[in-house]
């Protein structure tokens, strides 16, 4: 299939794909700058289950063994936990981007809800911050956020501010970093 700008190129969540949830009305779309990114073609209420990833859980020394487009693809679950699906069974969630100023958050480590209301035509957004702290994480950011943080590291989580902004939002594994660097 063709990836041009702006192409729908929907990878529904087929039901026997490790029983990954998405949500409906879900569009996987590409940009040049972007890569690949999901819209919603419906209004998303606050509070809306978005996604519940499901996957192999597989070991941070397993996740530093795999090629980097396939680092790129994992969900950071537990300190030493990451959900990994292969590439046949990727589908729309699977491809949310990260944003500085994003309009998701989890209630745990495998579930995303929407924050704020979402309208048709808006991409679906986590902050990576919220669950993923390794190495692999860092890349440059082009979200757009007039708050972006230009490069986003394994270790943004530390940012106070993230910490305000995001308080209750963060996967549990790493609520627990932030309950422990408050206890020093
Ligand atoms: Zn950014």
């Amino acid at each position: 299939m063709a990836e041009r700008p702006g192409d729908d190129i929907t990878a529904p969540c087929a039901p026997t794909a490790l029983d990954t949830y998405a949500t409906s009305g879900l569009r996987v779309m590409h940009s040049a700058t972007l890569g690949r990114y999901v819209i919603t073609d419906r209004d998303i209420a606050p509070g809306e289950t978005i996604a519940i990833w499901r996957g192999t859980m597989i070991s941070t020394r397993d996740a530093m063994n795999l090629p980097p487009e396939e680092q790129h693809q994992l969900l950071q679950v537990g300190g030493d936990q990451f959900l990994y699906v292969d590439s046949d069974n990727l589908c729309e969630v699977d491809f949310i981007n990260h944003s500085c100023d994003p309009n998701c958050g989890f209630t745990d480590a495998h579930t995303l809800v929407a924050l704020r209301h979402i309208a048709p035509g808006e991409s679906i957004t986590f902050d990576y911050a919220m669950s993923d702290v390794n190495e692999f994480i860092e890349f440059s950011c082009r979200c757009g956020a007039s708050m972006c943080r230009g490069r986003l590291t394994g270790d943004d989580w530390r940012l106070h501010e993230l910490q305000v902004r995001y308080e209750g939002w963060f996967a549990p594994h790493v609520e627990e970093l932030i309950q422990a660097q408050r206890r020093q």
